[in-house]
């Protein structure tokens, strides 16, 4: 196996990564909460998990894959205020919290089914693991960890030495962070509930519609204890690696980490990673609370952009640094990925061998924490190599395990007869050029330039009028 190193926010180092049991990964990734569609945000966090895992399996690494649904337990606010998310998403469709639950889940999968990124190997639902969410709780009630207030129990993290072990803040600076939303009844401001009890109205004076019976009373379970209970039990000793997007770093996986370790009172998994945010143009972030809030749906289907152009504009940025969003740059990115597909495509349908210089380097650069921008400049240089054509198009589509960008079907992904303005600017520099050149009646120039356009994956063709430009 080549060596592969993860940037671990637990030591915040690059470290080779070491599987705990040989030639197997076992993965986690913290799932959609399902009272509202997803937020591109969100699916920029799924898209850098699926890159992760389409790399482990290039490795040729049998992962695991654990991915929950969070159905249940996560509140308006994340340190246990508010009301349920599901619960209001209900009020708000006049419909109950399972179909809410049901209806964005499988928009979530349909989400994820457009933009290529494979589905877990396990999924599971927050509502079908209350029991072994409620045996955890008691496990650590037995060990001392857990008190009751009037409305729940609760997590006493100053029991737990190294709680700021993945945010590295001060702790002072944690406590300062969970003050926003008081409970007078917490002993620490840190403190998060295990178990919530079932206020005797919820949102807009309705009565909660999920809720079970437990050794303390009818509630329903927090938001985190739901992942240290699913991964336990679906991971089992393969907690290797655990994902999500930064804003889990301070709460939702300190949470995880300082509740799963008391309980079985040794680590919980080697390896944490996390995806930096999706901005809107400008620097905020995008958030459905905030109302900023763009779909798949809204801002790529409905109005003509593949959404394979964004999985392409996701690869250009490294999964550590924030990611900014336009209308624009997706537009421009869906350009570069409709000329990536014309090159693709001449390079015609022969079988070929994959180049094993080329592989190597890309998989050094993939190995060397996800580093996918400088992957993808490799199928830039293979393009413009002196290899076979045959050659040049198995290697690419090799890449394209890891990439995802479906470059075999490239000619069922182009768009036909297109605008000028449509095209990338290279190719509209090259058809200008050209009009230039027969304007001066230089047919050979003209006639070489009409190659080179071809060549890039476009036909030019001389109508009346003008010229009708297609895709190869
Ligand atoms: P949620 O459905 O709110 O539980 O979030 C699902 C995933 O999206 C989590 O891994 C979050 O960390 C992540 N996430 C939320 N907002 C953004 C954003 N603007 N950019 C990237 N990831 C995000
Ligand atoms: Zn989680």
């Amino acid at each position: 196996m080549n060596p592969i190193f993860l940037y671990n926010t637990l030591s915040r180092k690059k470290e080779e990564f070491k599987p705990l049991k040989s030639g197997q990964v076992g993965l986690y990734t913290c799932g959609p909460t399902v009272y509202n569609f997803a937020h591109v945000g969100n699916l920029r966090t799924y898209l850098f998990e699926d890159f992760l895992k389409r790399m482990l399996t290039y490795n040729s690494y049998k992962v695991k894959h654990v991915m929950n649904i969070t159905d249940v337990g996560h509140l308006t606010g994340d340190r246990d205020m508010g009301e349920d998310k599901l619960e209001v998403g209900a009020k708000r469709e006049k419909k109950s919290a399972w179909d809410i639950a049901a209806f964005y889940t499988e928009a979530f999968k349909a989400d994820l089914k457009l933009l290529n990124i494979e589905e877990p190997t396990i999924w599971c639902r927050a509502t079908d693991n209350i029991p072994e969410q409620i045996a955890l709780i008691k496990t650590l009630a037995e060990k001392g960890y857990t008190y009751q207030t009037k409305d729940g129990v609760y997590f006493d993290t100053s029991l737990v030495k190294d709680y700021n072990k993945l945010s590295h803040l001060p702790l002072a600076e944690l406590k300062e962070g969970a003050r926003v939303e008081k409970n007078p009844e917490k002993k620490n401001p840190t403190d998060f509930a295990l178990w919530k009890f079932s206020p005797s109205l919820g949102v807009a004076g309705t009565k909660r519609q999920m809720e079970w019976e437990s050794p303390w009373g009818v509630g329903f379970p927090g938001w985190h204890i739901e992942c240290s209970a699913m991964s336990l039990k679906y991971l089992g000793d393969e907690q290797d690696i655990h994902c999500g997007g930064i804003d889990h770093i301070n709460v939702h996986h300190t949470n995880e980490i300082a509740q799963s370790e008391a309980a079985t009172g040794h680590k919980f998994f080697n390896y944490w990673l996390h995806g930096a945010f999706l901005n809107i143009i400008g620097g905020k972030k995008m958030s459905k609370s905030e109302g900023n809030f763009l779909t798949l749906e809204n801002s790529f289907v409905k109005i003509g952009i593949n959404p394979l152009a964004y999985r392409f504009a996701a690869l250009q940025v490294n999964y550590r640094k924030p990611m900014e969003y336009s209308g624009a740059a997706m537009k421009q990115a869906a350009a570069g990925l409709d000329s990536l597909y014309g090159q693709v495509l001449a390079l015609g349908q022969a079988k070929g061998k994959v180049n094993a210089e080329y592989k190597k380097d890309f998989l050094e650069v993939i190995n060397n924490d996800l580093n996918l921008p400088k992957a993808l400049s490799i199928v830039a240089a293979v393009l413009k190599s002196d290899l076979k054509d045959a050659d040049k198009r198995a290697t690419i589509l090799d890449f394209d395990q890891v990439f995802g960008l479906s470059l075999a079907q490239a000619d069922k992904l182009l768009p036909k007869d297109l605008n000028l303005q449509d095209l990338p600017a290279a190719i509209q520099t090259l058809v200008i050029s050209r009009q230039e050149a027969r304007g001066a009646k230089d047919w050979e120039e003209a006639d070489r330039l009409r190659q080179e356009i071809k060549k890039r994956g476009y036909i030019i063709e001389d109508v009346s009028g003008g010229v009708r430009i297609s895709k190869l």
